[in-house]
């Protein structure tokens, strides 16, 4: 699942002990930070280990600064057991959304918190990349200073509307941005004076991840994400692994061909399923203008019920339902998560799509369920942010000593931000 490269992880002592070690450290912390609090009784009960191993995996924890640990109630007979919780302030990472019209921000904390959001909309109207390359560098020191003292930060993972490279984070295409051949994570990494990892990953990746861990698709194994907007992204899970491809590409869903000599897309090709189903196309099927009206405008049409844009809803959900179905012909989904405005529009377009979806191999239908997006336009910060945490859930000790020792290092040297030094000479 990984979408970057961190530090790499020190390993000392290889020792097979060792590995039992920190898979059983890594089981509980993971409990912990998907599940949240848990009594001794119940790790004991979702792991296997025997109670004194679970005893010293979590004083272990507790050393690290990862988890605490509070009395428990006696429940029932026998002795109470202690209440084992992750710390938030313990770790955290500051996940990134770049969109067309704003910048999301979250600091999110151990166990999936979101401590701080902040959204900003673009300065300049081409979101040009030294803007918004600045703008999270300084987005990045406000909510790292407000960090809790002692909170080690794991890393910065920015989700981009695009096809990113991995693990460079090269932003080979995207153009809803503009922007073509851009290395964001090496600008990002200058900006920030490298003091953090940095990832960069598709929307649609971290929204298929985000929806996986935390939203509609908990539970399932194999999963087809897909999130509406000015184009149309994708992801997909497949056995509980993102699926990447060889060069991280995986999952452009939105250029899957259905209507040959279709509209002209984007990338160029014409009749892909983005030029069908895409805001644009939404708007145009509604009766209105793309460059005066929004996917916001469509949505409050159809909510006080205006027919010509109810039908120019279902017309599209024809084309959303014809997609969907080569999709999960290809990947037999247990569940299809449909994200932003074919997540909002779904129950209008749900007779067309349904009839269109229908064409889909009976056996492959009746096993995914389609549902709405849980986390909506959080899902690209909760992704990001999941990212992010894979190493310390991984490896909690090496990965935490890694990090602090790589946090030492600059605030031995004094370094400052550059971004502060920049405001300093301004
Ligand atoms: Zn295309």
């Amino acid at each position: 699942m990984r979408l970057g490269a961190g530090p790499p992880v020190r390993r000392a002592d290889a020792s097979a002990q060792d590995d039992v070690r920190r898979a059983n450290l890594s089981a509980v912390l993971r409990l912990l930070h998907f599940n949240g609090a848990a009594t001794r009784s119940d790790i004991v009960a979702s792991t296997g280990f025997n109670r004194s191993t679970v005893g010293s995996l979590t004083s272990e924890l507790v050393k690290l600064g990862l988890v605490r640990e509070r009395p428990g109630v006696v429940g029932g007979k026998g002795r109470p057991s202690n209440l084992v919780e992750p710390v938030h302030t313990g770790a955290h990472v500051l996940a990134f959304d770049v969109t067309p019209s704003s910048v999301g921000a979250a600091r999110v904390g151990l166990g999936g918190y979101m401590l701080q959001v902040r959204r900003r909309l673009h300065s300049s109207s081409s979101h040009d990349v030294p803007a918004v390359v600045e703008l999270i560098a300084t987005l990045a020191g406000e909510m790292q200073a407000r960090a809790a003292a002692g909170s080690v930060c794991l890393g910065i993972v920015v989700s981009v509307m695009g096809s990113v490279r991995q693990p460079d984070g090269l932003v080979r295409r995207s153009p809803p941005l503009g922007w073509y051949d851009v290395p964001l994570a090496e600008l990002l990494s200058e900006a920030t004076g490298g003091r953090y990892p940095i990832a960069v990953g598709n929307d649609g990746d971290l929204g298929a991840v985000a929806e996986y861990l935390r939203g509609a698709a908990r539970g399932s194994q194999d999963v087809l994400y897909v999130r509406g907007e000015v184009g149309v992204g994708g992801g997909v899970v497949v056995d509980g692994e993102l699926l990447k491809g060889a060069g991280g590409y995986a999952g452009e869903v939105g250029h899957i061909v259905v209507k040959p000599g279709g509209r002209v897309c984007s990338c160029g090709a014409r009749g892909c399923w983005e030029a069908e189903v895409g805001d644009g196309a939404i708007i145009r099927a509604v009766g209105r203008d793309p460059r005066e009206s929004d996917i916001e405008d469509v949505l409050s049409d159809v909510a006080i019920g205006n027919r010509r844009s109810i039908a120019g809803v279902r017309k599209t959900g024809e084309w959303v339902g014809l997609g969907l179905a080569s999709l999960v012909n290809i990947f037999n989904p247990r569940i299809v998560v449909l994200g932003g405005s074919i997540g909002a529009l779904y129950p209008t377009m749900e007779p067309t799509l349904a009839a269109s979806y229908a064409r889909a191999l009976g056996p492959i239908r009746e096993q995914a369920m389609l549902v709405r997006s849980e986390l909506g336009s959080d899902a690209q910060l909760v992704g990001a942010a999941e990212v992010a945490f894979a190493d310390v859930l991984d490896d909690p000790a090496g990965t935490l000593g890694a990090r602090s020792a790589q946090a030492d290092e600059h605030a031995a040297r004094g370094d400052e931000s550059p971004v502060r030094r920049l405001h300093q000479a301004g």
